[in-house]
């Protein structure tokens, strides 16, 4: 393994704040009951106590002040959500009939045919109104895939919302990371070595070498070579176009994936000096929809329950032109409409962490630009979130894509020996 930065993690890193000394991840993250996958990496390879689901979902929701909850019943698929839906009382009632309505648009979704159409347009087509969209579809789903409702594409929002959230109570918990990312991510690294992965940090691959259409080599930033006939790319789409010889990038179906575009995600860590709230996550539609985390209970070791709070803003871009000190003066206030002791509470840290290329914004017509792992390039095998694994850009996706390029590998070689 071949890691361009000196630590593991890649997308999902920690680090110790100098101001405050605690542990920041670059971005609070959550799985949803749907991450088989990566919960099965994690148990693999004998990771234990990086995260607990909810027993079911239930995310409080404040809009204007006022308190709502988003949650589910034991009830086998769309229906664990018709309950909570009846109750969400942010909708008049008979918003909440049409927004129950919807829900068997997201059963069986044609997500290629519904590609080139915005989420947004799709919504207001099955009869959603811009309140039930913004308060509900659009709160959930640009958590979910990182682009406001009109900016994604209709296919894997419906598609996104198939596999995780109309699929059963089972599959739409939410997932709680109770360790830091970094400290999951070197644990799984130290796993891998002790069963005889080699790991080079800090070694960046700087071009693969192709010849006749197949792959010979890499080189690497240091100008040293490492011959090989095959190998995984786990790199993001940009860093994998830059890494082909010239004349592929152009060729189809590389030159399709320039097409992706990046999606920013805002996080702001806040210490108060007292607890300012009991939850243990909620969301509020203020800041475009932002999700609060409390991170001093779900990190148990740090002793700050209620004080310390991890506040995650998706598909962040409109606020990219303001300071840090402003983002913390929205953020704090924000924060402040929801919780009423957080208005008098001392606020004792805050930290803005940026992440500008978080994740892909899975726009209209991007079905097609998201790389297959078997690639036209023999031994060139694409992994990462943005490949076309059928899932938004997660955790999930990158553990995906990486077993079918593994599995693919296999293939490849048992086929040789053969
Ligand atoms: C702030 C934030 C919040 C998020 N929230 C969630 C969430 O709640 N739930 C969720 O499931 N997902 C979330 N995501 C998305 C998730 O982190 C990513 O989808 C996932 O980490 C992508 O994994 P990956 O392996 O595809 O790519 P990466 O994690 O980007 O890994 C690529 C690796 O390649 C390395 N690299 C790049 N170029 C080179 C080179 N030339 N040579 C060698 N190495 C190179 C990089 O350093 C990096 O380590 C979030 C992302 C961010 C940033």
């Amino acid at each position: 393994m071949i890691e361009r930065t000196p630590y593991p993690g890649g997308r999902a890193f920690s680090f110790v704040d100098r101001k405050s000394g605690l542990d920041l991840d670059n971005g609070q993250h959550v799985l949803l009951g749907c991450c088989d996958e990566y919960v099965g990496l994690l148990d693999r390879l004998d990771v234990r106590g990086g995260f607990r689901f909810q027993p079911l979902l239930d995310i409080p929701i404040y809009h204007g002040g006022k308190l709502q909850h988003v949650s589910s019943r034991r009830l086998s698929g769309p229906l664990h959500l018709l309950p909570g839906l009846l109750r969400y009382g942010h909708l008049p009632f008979r918003e909440r009939i049409r927004a129950m309505r919807a829900a068997p648009g997201f059963l069986h979704p044609d997500a290629m045919a519904l590609d080139a159409q915005s989420f947004g347009d799709w919504l207001r087509q099955m009869g959603q109104s811009e309140d039930t969209i913004g308060l509900l579809w659009d709160l959930v789903g640009t958590a979910v895939l990182n682009g406001h409702v009109d900016e994604i594409s209709a296919g894997l929002a419906a598609e996104s919302f198939r596999i995780g959230v109309v699929a059963g109570w089972k599959r739409a918990r939410l997932g709680l990371f109770t360790r830091p990312l970094g400290d999951l991510a070197a644990e799984a690294i130290a796993r891998l070595q002790a069963r005889g992965v080699r790991v080079h940090y800090s070694s960046s691959v700087a071009r693969l070498d192709v010849r006749d259409g197949r792959i010979v080599g890499l080189r690497l930033r240091d100008g040293s070579n490492v011959p090989t006939s095959r190998v995984i790319s786990t790199v993001p789409q940009d860093a994998f176009i830059n890494l082909l010889p010239e004349d592929w990038r152009l060729r189809e179906p590389f030159s399709a994936v320039q097409g992706l575009r990046w999606s920013p995600i805002l996080n702001v860590f806040l210490e108060y000096e007292e607890p300012v709230t009991d939850h243990e996550v909620f969301a509020s539609t203020e800041m475009g929809g932002m999700f609060v985390f409390n991170r001093g209970r779900l990190l148990p070791e740090s002793r700050r329950d209620g004080r310390w709070l991890s506040v995650s803003v998706s598909a962040a871009g409109a606020f990219r032109s303001l300071d840090h000190a402003e983002i913390v003066t929205r953020v704090t206030r924000a924060i402040a409409g929801a919780c009423p002791r957080a208005r008098s509470a001392k606020l004792r840290h805050a930290s803005v962490v940026w992440q500008p290329h978080a994740t892909f914004l899975a726009a209209p017509n991007t079905w097609t630009s998201r790389l297959d792992a078997k690639t036209p390039i023999a031994g060139l095998y694409a992994a990462g979130d943005w490949t076309n694994t059928g899932w938004p850009a997660s955790l999930e996706g990158a553990v995906r894509s990486g077993r079918t390029a593994a599995q693919l590998v296999e293939i490849a070689e048992t086929a040789e020996r053969n």
